[in-house]
């Protein structure tokens, strides 16, 4: 397979890491055109970047080599790690995202040749760095309190079945929905928890169901969310190295 161009947009937005790569982050802009993205993510006041950007046509810019530290995940958390930035690889898609206040947005599939670059590159990346299945995240997994992106119309399936992240090959059996218990399985898969109240584990679950079950992100734990945690809990266990 040739790799298709990527095109050299260097942002001054990135300094040294401070740990080796192991996460894969993906992001949509959240901006109303890919140019005004580009521009914003290029601008030394704005201090935001990330390695990568794909165009809604599959068009790939590179804007801070993979060996520096961009800043695309802001206060983040995963596996009790903070500096996301340090460990990861970011890529933005380009996607005018979700409304939130002050913002009108335009949220919409990811067309399938921005899906059919990202596949391209993120196995490059996957293989290149070494990152392992359930360590291929969206920012709203490293911080589900702050953001949303890519969000629920983000094919995480489809990137799973081609061989990038994560997918619960099957639910497993019945499982104990109490949030109790769904809260352990979120801790033990990744989440961060800052504390112990019930409105957090929503929001977080609510990131979790984004995810991987994105036709109910209510947040309201269940026992299907349940018995998805506990598949990926098996999966993890298993291969881990
Ligand atoms: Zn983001």
């Amino acid at each position: 397979m040739t790799f298709r161009e990527i095109i050299d947009s260097p942002s001054p937005n990135f300094d040294e890491r401070r740990a080796e790569v192991r996460y894969l982050i993906l992001h949509y802009t959240g901006m109303a055109t890919g140019q005004e993205a580009l521009d914003r993510l290029r601008d030394p006041e704005a201090k935001v970047s990330a390695h990568y950007l794909i165009e809604e046509n599959g068009t790939i810019h590179q804007l801070v080599p993979e060996e520096k530290r961009a800043w695309h995940a802001g206060v983040s958390s995963w596996e009790d790690e903070s500096d996301i930035n340090s460990l990861s690889v970011g890529i933005e898609l380009v996607n005018p995202g979700h409304d939130y206040p002050g913002y009108k947005g335009d949220y919409r599939p990811f067309p399938p040749a921005q899906m059919d670059s990202l596949l391209e590159l993120s196995k490059a990346i996957v293989e290149r760095n070494h990152i392992l299945p359930w360590h291929v995240l969206g920012h709203s997994d490293v911080a589900p309190a702050r953001k949303v992106d890519p969000g629920e119309l983000f094919d995480w399936r489809w990137l799973a079945e081609r061989g990038v992240g994560a997918w619960p090959a099957k639910a497993a059996g019945e499982m104990d929905p109490s949030p109790v218990h769904i809260r352990r399985m979120l801790k033990d898969y990744g989440y961060g928890f800052s504390g112990e109240d019930d409105a957090e584990l929503r929001v977080v679950l609510s990131a979790f169901q984004r995810h991987f079950r994105p036709e109910n992100f209510s947040g309201a734990p269940d026992p299907e969310s349940a018995a998805l945690l506990q598949a990926l809990l098996d999966e993890k266990g298993k291969q881990a190295i």
